[in-house]
């Protein structure tokens, strides 16, 4: 049997893969990749059928974390110019994730960088779901906090969040060349912090830091041990100002691999196309729907996305459809669902997803200017920091959000 025919027919029983067989997903050669999109299209349809689910972020504070995640442009000592400020209050969160549902997205996540919440910081995020859901009876909400300690877990759900975002990144092997201050280890106890609380777990990775292919399926594999309802997958945008500013190895080729290893190694859980869409997989985004079933709507926590309604353009026009408030996301083997739905699971790009989180900035929200992004044409082969756009709209400023 070939290894296609085999990797499908182990992802319609939900069987994993061998390690083998994920790092040869991702060694296909170019002449071969649109039959690995067909056959993990195949998996994806068996479970999701045509449907994409759209979430939508929320950046809670922006800016000055304490933590050097060296993917993130809130790292402490980041150059990056991106805005600057301290909470939202829940009235201004609540408008933000208005818009987010008025163009769409039934999941709304609420992020926040740091190294982890305060419990005066759970208090004040609770006041911020009991808002959003005021306002919006149906929407799931994530919350994307950092580290959680004991009990605030719990007090999240209590409050009426319905999952929790916490992502692995990358391999425990490599962890400490990607961040210091808190370990692989730490991350997991989060994530099982929040499935012990009732909260649909959400737990990623980013690719393009200058991971091996083995990392790559060492963290796809350990997220499979995690069991996560759902797994946002992103990919490094190198923000001038961080360590990772040159780490530009990704080509859309390469994206729809690792989607590809992703969607065969966790065939039913909400896979997610999360940070780096625009930036990596440019005109390819459409075939990667056949992968993904859920992405994120407009803008990101500190770069802009294209904008909203060309998302829903690209879904309709490749033949998908945007998932219903009403419709369960998840199989119904995989149990219980959020808000009525499934019980899937949450934000991907926060704190600990790529583009960060902010934390502890105890600077006023602020509206400047238009982001300039370099030319293409200044920039080497390969190197597309013509697409990146700092972000400058919605939340943090007085311009409305991209939804
Ligand atoms: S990913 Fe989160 S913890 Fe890490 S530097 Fe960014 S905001 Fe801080």
């Amino acid at each position: 049997m070939d290894l296609l025919t085999a990797l499908v027919d182990k992802g319609l029983r939900r069987e994993l893969p061998t390690r083998d067989e994920a790092l040869a997903v991702l060694a296909t050669p170019d002449d071969e990749l649109l039959d690995v999109v067909a056959a993990a299209g195949r998996v994806r349809r068996r479970w999701f059928g045509r449907r994409v689910k759209l979430n939508y972020l929320v950046n809670l504070k922006s800016g000055l974390c304490p933590e050097d995640c060296s993917y993130c442009s809130q790292r402490l000592g980041s150059q990056a110019d991106i805005l600057k400020y301290t909470w939202l209050k829940p009235d201004e969160a609540a408008k933000a994730a208005g818009a987010g549902v008025a163009g769409g997205a039934k999941r709304v996540c609420l992020v926040a960088s740091g190294r982890g919440p305060t419990d005066r910081d759970v208090d004040r995020v609770s006041r911020t779901i009991e808002a959003i859901k005021d306002q919006n009876e149906d929407v799931e909400v994530c919350a994307c906090l950092g580290l959680l300690s004991g009990g605030q877990a719990e007090r999240l759900r209590a409050a009426g969040a319905d999952a929790y975002n916490h992502n692995l990144n990358t391999s425990e092997n490599t962890y400490g060349d990607i961040t210091t201050t808190h370990t692989y280890a730490d991350r997991v106890d989060t994530v099982h912090r929040a499935q012990a609380a009732g909260l649909s777990a959400c737990s990623g990775l980013i690719a393009g830091m200058g991971e091996t292919d083995e990392d790559l399926v060492d963290v796809v594999f350990g997220l499979r041990e995690l069991d996560p309802d759902s797994v946002p997958v992103n990919f490094l945008i190198p923000f001038e100002g961080t360590p990772l500013a040159k780490e530009w190895n990704l080509t859309p080729q390469r994206c729809l691999r690792i989607l590809a290893m992703v969607r065969f190694v966790c065939p039913d859980v909400e896979v997610r196309l999360a940070g780096g869409r625009e930036v990596h997989l440019r005109t390819m985004q459409p075939l990667a729907l056949h992968l993904a079933n859920s992405i994120f709507l407009g803008d990101y926590l500190t770069s802009e996305g294209q904008a909203g309604q060309a998302d829903l353009d690209m879904i309709a026009d490749a033949g998908f459809e945007v998932e219903g408030a009403q419709t369960r996301t998840l199989p119904g083997h995989r149990g219980a669902d959020v808000c009525g739905s499934s019980g899937d699971a949450g934000c991907a790009a926060g704190c600990g997803g790529h583009e960060g989180g902010a934390c502890g900035s105890h600077e006023p929200a602020v509206s400047v200017p238009a982001a300039q992004p370099v030319p293409a044409e200044e920039a080497a082969p390969g190197v597309r920091t013509d697409l990146v756009a700092v972000r400058r709209r919605g939340a943090g400023t007085d311009l409305p959000p991209n939804a």
